[in-house]
C-alpha cells in the first residue's frame, strides 16, 4: 500500500512530500539504492536529494527509476529530483558536470538544482557576479532546470544575503530543534515564497535516532526524533532529509507523512521537559546561544562549540558531540576550522556574556570531554 503522503509547494518547481530521501546512505550498490527507493516510494516520499560528490549515487538513482518504471509502474515521471553543483569552476566545466548529471539520472532536465555547499561569501559573489551567474543563466534559458536553489553550511549573515539576492527559489539549511538559530531565516524564506528543506535533522540535529537514556525519558511519550520532526514542521519547513539506509528508517516519515499541524499541548509539553531537563543538568553553564561573545579575536567558534556541550552534559548526546567535536578543523569550510584548544583565554568575551559564563573554564572543560578520533565523513 503506497501511503498517501501531504505534497507541498517548494519554491517555483513541482510541489515535494513532506520527507526527502537524501540518498547519500544508500550508495553502497545499484541493489540498495534501489531498495530504498522503492521502499521511499511506498512510505509516499516523492522527492529524492542528491549529487555528484555522493560517489555513485547518480547512477545508481537513474538506473533505479528505469527499474521502477518497468517493473513496479512507477512512473519516472512523478519523481522531483534535486541534484547539486559545487561552487567553483568555469562556464565550460559546469556545462559539462551538469551533462554529466543528466546522463548519470537519465534525465532530460533537472526539476531542483542546488549550488552545493554555498559556505562562504565568495561562493555567492561566483552566484551573483561570477561563472556561477553565466551558468545559471543559461540553464534556465535552456529550460534544463526548472529552478536554482542553495544549501549552505554557513553563517547567518550569508545565508541571509543569499535570500535576500532573490536568485534562489529554495535552500537546503540546518535547521534543528537543538539548533534553532537557522529558523528566522528559514522563514524569511517561506515568506519569499521559497521552499526550505532541512537537513539531516535526524543525524546532524544531534544522531536523535541514537538517544540517551536522558535524551529518551524527557521525551516521553514520544521518541527524541518524532518530537525533534513534529518541531520543524510545525514552524512550516517545507520538507525535512531524511539520510535512509534500510526499510524501517520509513517508520516515523510514514506516521508523519501529513503531520504539519501545529504543536499539540502534549508535545509543547514535551519540549518543554526537554528544554528543563537539560537546564537542570547544566545549571549555571548552560550556554544559551545567543552569539553576544562574538568576536573571538582568535576566531573560536564559542557558541558552536559550548551548544555541544549543551548537547553532550543536558541531553546525553555524548557520540554526537564527540562527533561533531572532532571534525573542527578536518572539513574545510563545510564545518568550523578553530577548536577550544585555540583559547588564548585573554578574556575579551568574557564581560560580554549576559549569562556571566566563564567561557575560558569551560572551553578548555570541553576540549578535555570531547576530544577523541575523529570519524571518516561520508563524502569529501
Ligand atoms: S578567552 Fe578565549 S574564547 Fe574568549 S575571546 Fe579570548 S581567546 Fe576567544
Ligand atoms: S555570550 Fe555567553 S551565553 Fe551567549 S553564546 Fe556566548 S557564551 Fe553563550
Amino acid at each position: 500500500m503506497i501511503i498517501n503522503s501531504q505534497k507541498r509547494s517548494f519554491g517555483t518547481g513541482p510541489k515535494v512530500s513532506v520527507f526527502t530521501l537524501g540518498t547519500m546512505r544508500s550508495v553502497e550498490s545499484a541493489i540498495s539504492m534501489y531498495d530504498i527507493i522503492k521502499s521511499a516510494h511506498f512510505a509516499g516520499i516523492n522527492h529524492l536529494e542528491t549529487a555528484p560528490s555522493y560517489g555513485k549515487a547518480e547512477i545508481f538513482i537513474g538506473e533505479a527509476l528505469d527499474k521502477l518504471d518497468q517493473f513496479e509502474k512507477v512512473s519516472k515521471e512523478n519523481w522531483v529530483i534535486t541534484t547539486k553543483v559545487l561552487p567553483k569552476g568555469n562556464f565550460n566545466e559546469l556545462k559539462e558536470r551538469f551533462f554529466d548529471s543528466l546522463m548519470n539520472l537519465n534525465v532530460k532536465k533537472i526539476n531542483n538544482l542546488a549550488i552545493h555547499g554555498l559556505n562562504l561569501f565568495e561562493h555567492l559573489e561566483w552566484v551573483l557576479e561570477g561563472e556561477g551567474r553565466k551558468f545559471i543563466n543559461w540553464l534556465l534559458s535552456q529550460k534544463l532546470i526548472d529552478q536554482i536553489g542553495f544549501s549552505s553550511h554557513g553563517d547567518f549573515q550569508l545565508i541571509n544575503s543569499a535570500i535576500n539576492s532573490d536568485i534562489f527559489k529554495f535552500c537546503s539549511l540546518h535547521l534543528h530543534l537543538f539548533d534553532q538559530s537557522k529558523i528566522p531565516l528559514a522563514k524569511k524564506a517561506l515568506g519569499k515564497n521559497m521552499g526550505v528543506m532541512a537537513i539531516s535533522p535526524a543525524d546532524k540535529g544531534g544522531k536523535l535516532y541514537l538517544p540517551s537514556d536522558i535524551l529518551k525519558e524527557a521525551s516521553k511519550p514520544y521518541h527524541p526524533l518524532e518530537i525533534a520532526y513534529r518541531f520543524l514542521l510545525s514552524e512550516g519547513i517545507t520538507t525535512l532529509s531524511l539520510g535512509a539506509s534500510k526499510p524501517n528508517d520509513f517508520d516515523l516519515p510514514i506516521k508523519l507523512a501529513n503531520a504539519t499541524q501545529k504543536l499539540s499541548r502534549l508535545e509543547i509539553n514535551v519540549i518543554t521537559n526537554i528544554e528543563n531537563e537539560s537546564n537542570k543538568r547544566l545549571g549555571i553553564t548552560k550556554c544559551e546561544q545567543c552569539r553576544a561573545c562574538l568576536p573571538c579575536p582568535s576566531e573560536v567558534p564559542i557558541p558552536e562549540i559550548l551548544r555541544l556541550r549543551n548537547m553532550y552534559i543536558g541531553n546525553g548526546q555524548e557520540e554526537f558531540a564527540k562527533e561533531r567535536y572532532n571534525l573542527i578543523g578536518r572539513a574545510g569550510h563545510w564545518w568550523e576550522t578553530k577548536n577550544a584548544n585555540n583559547c588564548m583565554s585573554c578574556n575579551f568575551c568574557v564581560p560580554k556574556c549576559p549569562n556571566h559564563l566563564d567561557i575560558p573554564g569551560l572551553l578548555k572543560e570541553t576540549h578535555h570531554l570531547l576530544l577523541d578520533k575523529p570519524k571518516k565523513r561520508l563524502w569529501g
